[in-house]
Parts: C-alpha cells; sequence; structure tokens
C-alpha cells in the first residue's frame, strides 16, 4: 500500500512538536522525565529496531508494554515505519494475549526485561523481541532528534485493538491512519489544548481512550503523566502531585478519585478540562466532579472503538435539557459526522429540528473502521437508499433537538468500570470451562452495573473462578455465582435475564 497522506500529517505534527518543544517535557513519570527532544530520540532508536534487518520487517508490531514512555515512542516508531502497533496488555492472560498475537500475526513486539519470557511464551522468537526500558531513552544517544525518516510505504492501519467478542474471541479493530487523524482534527477544534499542559495517562493501552491521552497530549506539545498502578485507587492525589491540568478517564475512575481523594479539598483544582467516555455519565456525578475541580470544564464524550474513540461531544452545564434520566447528554456529533437512528427498520438523520426520536444510533463518520480484522466477522454496517454506509453502534440514544441521550444496550454488551464486555464471550469461556451449557452471565445491577454475577444449574456447586484459568481479563470474572435449580425463561422460551436480576434481589 502506498503512504497515507494522513499518516504523513501525523508524523510531520509530531516532529514539528519535538522541534518546537525540544527542551520541555514530553513525559513525566515516576522513574524520570524524558524531553520531547530525547522522545524524538527514543522514536528514532525504536525505528532503526523495527527495520533492523536481522528482525522480520512488516507486519503488526506489538507492545508488551503498560503506560510509559517506551509506549508512547514505540507507537510511533510503529507509525513512522508504516507498521501498525497491537497493545498487548501485560496485565491480559497469556491465552487471551496468544489469541491476539495469532489473530494479528505479530511477529515482532517491543517488551521490557521482565517481559521477555512472556513473548516467548506468545511465540515470539527471541530475535523479534525487542527489548527497552521503560523509564529512560534506551540507547537514544547518537541518534538526532529528528532522525526518524518514515517508511515510504504502509500497512494502511495505525493501530489495532482487540475487544471483547460475542463469539468467545477477541475481536481486532483496525483503524486507519485517516481514521486516527479524523478523530484527532475533530477532538482539536472541539477541546482547545495549550503546550502548558499537563495531561493524565490512566488508560490501558489496549483501551481506545488512551488514544485520545496520548495522541492529543503529544500533538499538542503537552506534558503527559503516565499514572501508576497505584494511582489508580488514588487519582486525586496522582492530580495534585503531579498539577495535571487535562484529566480524560471514564465516569467510574472519578468516582473512585471523589471517593478515596484522602482530603480532596483543593487535591482537583489544577484541573482546567476534564473529559470523560466510555460509560454513562450521570449528572450527579458531573456535579460532584465540578464541585471538586472547580476550575475544571467538564465534557462527556462518546464513541466506539470502532469508529477511533468519541464522535460525539458535550459540555457540561447544570441546567435544563442536558440530562435524560439522570445521565448526561452525548451531544452533538462532530461535524463531518452523519448520526441517525434505525428506528422500525427505517434510518432516520438526526436533525437539529427534529423533535423527539429513540432508536439504535447509526454513524457515518470518516472514523468509522472498514471491518474486523477477522474477515469472518461481518461489520455492522448498513446502507440507506442514498448509499451512505452507518456504523450500526448497538446504542439506544434519544435524539431531542439534534442532541443526543444514552438509553442503554440494545444487545448483550455491558460496561464494568469502563471494560466493554460481551456477556456471551464470558458464557462461551465458562461453558467450556465448567462443561456445561446450563449457565448465564448477567451485569448487576442493570442500569450501571457494577459486578458480574454468574447462574449455575444442574447441582454443581460454585466453582472458584480465576481470570488465567478462564482465558479471561480479571474485570471480566464473574464474582458472584448463584447456584438455581432451573434458568428462568421468557413466554417465547428464551433465556429470561430480567428474571436473573429478580433473583439477585431475593437471594439471600
Ligand atoms: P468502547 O469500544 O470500549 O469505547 O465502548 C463503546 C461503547 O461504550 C459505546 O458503544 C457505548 O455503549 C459506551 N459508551 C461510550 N461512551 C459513552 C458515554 N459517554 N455514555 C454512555 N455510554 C458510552
Amino acid at each position: 500500500m502506498p503512504r497515507s497522506a494522513a499518516r504523513r500529517v501525523l508524523l510531520e505534527r509530531m516532529r514539528a512538536q519535538i522541534a518546537a518543544h525540544a527542551g520541555r517535557t514530553a513525559v513525566r513519570a515516576s522513574g524520570g522525565s524524558v524531553t520531547y527532544g530525547d522522545f524524538g530520540r527514543l522514536i528514532g532508536w525504536f525505528c532503526r529496531e523495527l527495520r533492523h534487518p536481522g528482525r522480520v520487517r512488516q507486519g503488526p508490531v506489538g507492545l508488551l508494554l503498560e503506560r510509559s514512555v517506551a509506549a508512547y515512542a514505540a507507537m510511533w516508531a510503529a507509525i513512522a515505519v508504516g507498521r501498525p502497533y497491537v497493545p498487548l496488555n501485560p496485565r491480559y492472560p497469556l491465552a487471551r494475549l496468544q489469541s491476539i498475537v495469532r489473530q494479528a500475526g505479530a511477529e515482532v513486539a517491543v517488551c521490557t526485561e521482565p517481559g521477555r519470557k512472556m513473548l516467548a511464551c506468545l511465540g515470539i522468537a527471541p530475535g523479534n523481541a525487542i527489548v527497552a526500558d521503560t523509564q529512560v531513552p534506551a540507547g537514544g544517544s547518537g541518534v538526532t532528534p529528528l532522525d526518524w525518516s518514515e517508511s515510504e510505504r504502509d500497512e494502511g492501519s495505525a493501530y489495532i485493538l482487540f475487544t471483547s467478542g460475542s463469539t468467545g474471541e477477541p475481536k481486532g479493530v483496525p483503524i486507519s491512519y485517516d481514521n486516527l487523524h479524523s478523530f484527532i482534527g475533530n477532538l482539536d477544534s472541539t477541546i482547545a489544548y495549550a503546550p502548558e499542559d499537563v495531561c493524565s495517562q490512566v488508560c490501558e493501552l489496549s483501551f481506545d481512550l488512551s488514544v485520545h491521552e496520548v495522541y492529543l497530549a503529544l500533538l499538542n506539545g503537552c506534558t503527559l503523566c503516565p499514572a501508576r498502578e497505584i494511582d489508580l485507587f488514588n487519582p486525586a492525589r496522582y492530580v495534585a502531585g503531579n498539577g495535571i491540568t487535562v484529566w480524560v478517564s471514564v465516569p467510574s475512575l472519578a468516582r473512585v478519585a471523589l471517593h478515596n481523594g484522602q482530603a480532596l479539598g483543593e487535591a482537583l483544582r489544577t484541573l482546567r478540562l476534564s473529559m470523560f467516555n466510555g460509560e454513562a455519565l450521570p449528572d450527579r456525578l458531573a456535579d460532584a466532579w465540578q464541585a471538586a475541580a472547580r476550575n475544571s470544564e467538564i465534557w462527556n464524550t462518546y464513541g466506539p472503538t470502532e469508529c477511533a474513540v468519541a464522535v460525539t461531544a458535550q459540555r457540561w452545564r447544570n441546567g435544563p435539557g442536558l440530562t435524560e434520566a439522570g445521565v448526561v447528554s452525548l451531544g452533538t456529533a462532530f461535524p463531518d459526522c452523519t448520526a441517525a437512528l434505525l428506528v422500525d427498520g427505517d434510518i432516520v438523520p438526526v436533525l437539529p429540528e427534529r423533535s423527539v426520536l429513540a432508536g439504535e444510533l447509526l454513524l457515518a463518520t470518516p472514523q468509522r473502521f472498514d471491518g474486523y480484522l477477522d474477515p469472518n466477522l461481518p461489520p455492522p454496517f448498513v446502507t440507506d437508499h442514498s448509499g451512505q454506509m452507518y456504523y450500526r453502534t448497538g446504542d439506544r440514544v434519544l435524539a431531542r433537538d439534534g442532541r443526543l441521550f444514552y438509553l442503554g444496550r440494545l444487545d448483550l454488551q455491558v460496561k464494568i468500570g469502563g471494560h466493554r464486555i460481551e456477556l456471551l464471550e464470558i458464557e462461551h469461556r465458562l461453558r467450556e470451562r465448567l462443561g456445561t451449557d446450563a449457565l448465564a452471565v448477567i451485569a448487576h445491577p442493570r442500569r450501571h452495573p457494577t459486578q458480574l454475577v454468574l447462574f449455575l444449574t444442574g447441582g454443581h456447586k460454585a466453582p472458584r473462578l480465576t481470570g488465567e484459568a478462564l482465558g479471561l481479563p480479571n474485570y471480566m470474572v464473574p464474582r458472584q455465582c448463584i447456584l438455581i435449580d432451573s434458568l428462568p425463561v421468557t413466554t417465547h422460551g428464551k433465556l429470561d435475564r430480567d428474571g436473573l436480576h429478580e433473583r439477585i434481589a431475593t437471594d439471600p
């Protein structure tokens, strides 16, 4: 594939930040700070490693890395050499990482010293493992800041993220340079960053909200602060300790910050921008955040991984018209995105003057992916009479005067702590593991779930479940098991998940 123009533009913008801010801090981590100049050198070092003649020089590059300067530089190096990167979350169980590496066809990966063994278990040959230090620009000296010329050709995708898949395997979502570039442009023209900003980085790199955190910060010359795992238990202290001015997270982490923020008082006062995404933002939470972060604008953004992070945004102000059933509006679609609703099989555009309408949200946007990595998984696209193709989000929304309000999911996908989870994937793994079909998993409580509950029939004992044994991330492991005689069914003979929710209410 020839070189994409969007890739060139992204690289030029990154180079411009490195040149303009060479002596300023690009990344401030617990182990030390890295200037933009050093960051450029580190990208150059990774480019050289990726082009090393002894290594496989094409195909996706796995990143078995936590939030770190090495991870950010390796992402940019992958873009420079024209290969997609695939985050390999070191916290995932081996079986899941093996599935991701196999599906992506990644033969080269970056890790830190402790990750070497893991890469071997993932089938990456030792010669194709690039070992980086997470804290300092390893081997960076001798490479001038701008010495990372881009490859002439590229493989089309900037990155591939894997989300929970209802077939039982994680599904790969390739995002093109055009998709990424459109997202960055749209967010840039909606919410303004400044080079003086100090930006949070709390999301795991396998979650697409990290794309927002990392790219918007580095492409605006800001300082990015990768959070340590311990920071996630007291985010308010992390904000105060780093003088964070720009916050991006799922609402669940805001709840933790407000709850655990020791002597919260002034802890969030440095914030001037707070952006939420990933799950419903209750208005009470937005109000509580505003009271604690009183100098901050608050934005609710919305989008699926398949449409590159976010396609709508709403600035929060407590007033009439911005909430529905206690949840903050998703706002309006970015200007180049056409939102429509699927209502009784009809595609109805969302227009400012159309008053109230509810249905499945459809998106036609340059941020939309072209289809899943697995060609056997049909992408959920639908086309209208004019030939306009939309992505079917599976989200039920209400459109009121052009503004969108989240009502819930139309399928069995749930969000817990911002993690996207297909209940069918968990049930698939449990069936394999427990050797029975007579089980079901629900996310409870129904509206804003906080836990997964397994229902098991047939005289089984409550099993001890672990992520490693199931091949699932810990957040996908049911923490509660309820033994029942039989699964309730609807009048049509289908599993009655509502009935299971009622059982929880009555379970002693
Ligand atoms: P992900 O692909 O992990 O980003 O998850 C996308 C899904 O998260 C969407 O289809 C929605 O169901 C949910 N979601 C994302 N942002 C919001 C939001 N601001 N409010 C409500 N739900 C959201």
